[in-house]
Parts: C-alpha cells; sequence; structure tokens
C-alpha cells in the first residue's frame, strides 16, 4: 500500500464521519477518486494556511513569540476574565500578528477571539465561512477581521 493509500485509509477511519469504512463521500469503502480529491484539498488548505500565516503572523508561524509569553498569559487571563470562563485551547495554534493575538477558544459556533493589543478590544471569530477562499474556517473570520468587518464582542457589564 503506497503512504498516501494508507495515510488516506487512516483517515476515514479516524475521522469516521459516516461510520468506520465508509468512504468520504458517504459511500462503503475506500475510492481511490476521493483520495486524490481529499489529498488536493488538503494540499490547497495547507498552501493557503502557509500564505495566511506569511501574511498575519509575526514569524510567519503559529504560537507565540518567546519572548511574549508573559504578555500572552496576561492577554488570556484580560480574555478569560472577560468571558467568564476558563481557557481551553491548543496554544500552537495561537497566531500572533503584530498588532493583535488570535486565541483559539472556541465552543459550537465560535472558533476563537482576536485580542487586540493596544486596546484590548476583542472580536469573535465565528465559523461562517466564506465559500470564495479554501482556507481553514478561523482563516475567514481573520480575514473579515482585517478588512474591517469583524465582529467585536459586547462587552459585559
Ligand atoms: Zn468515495
Amino acid at each position: 500500500m503506497s503512504e498516501i493509500e494508507h495515510w488516506y485509509k487512516q483517515e476515514v477511519d479516524e475521522d469516521n464521519i459516516f461510520g468506520a469504512g465508509v468512504c468520504f463521500c458517504g459511500k462503503l469503502g475506500y475510492h481511490i477518486d476521493c483520495q486524490r480529491k481529499m489529498s488536493a484539498i488538503e494540499d490547497r488548505f495547507d498552501k493557503s494556511d502557509k500564505n495566511l500565516l506569511k501574511k498575519y503572523a509575526v514569524n510567519g508561524e503559529y504560537g507565540v513569540l518567546k519572548g511574549h509569553l508573559e504578555e500572552f498569559n496576561i492577554v488570556c487571563e484580560k480574555l478569560a476574565n472577560h468571558l467568564r470562563q476558563k481557557l481551553d485551547f491548543d496554544e500552537s495554534k495561537v497566531i500572533e500578528n503584530e498588532h493583535w493575538w488570535f486565541i483559539p477558544h472556541g465552543w459550537v459556533g465560535v472558533l476563537g477571539f482576536i485580542v487586540e493589543k493596544k486596546s484590548d478590544d476583542i472580536y469573535v471569530v465565528g465559523s461562517r465561512v466564506n465559500l470564495d477562499f479554501e482556507a481553514y474556517a478561523y482563516w475567514h473570520g481573520i480575514e473579515g477581521y482585517s478588512t474591517g468587518n469583524g465582529e467585536l464582542y459586547p462587552k459585559r457589564m
């Protein structure tokens, strides 16, 4: 079995969208064409991920700059207080921009929050997807925020 076939079988069974041994297309079995389609999509997502990181992340990568950990922890505390929730997110998926942080703490319909460095304003990144560009859904929110269409999270009294 080629490496890609192996990967594909694993994906199908792990994702288990329709049940074990059922392809992404919803039909029983593993189909070589669906596998090609999936890996083409995955490639495009990877490519846009790299481009968007280059565009938005200070170092072109996910994560917090080493010297900024303290600042980041303070921001997380503020966000937690604001939401009145304990934050739970994958730190390796944080995006640090010159002007903001993306913190992938979310729940159903919420993919994370953009916290502005200067103002402490908090924008919610929802799961609404603009179908015009292929990328993980939070990038659609980040792009929306960056083009002035961000959704300010309401301040609580
Ligand atoms: Zn299929």
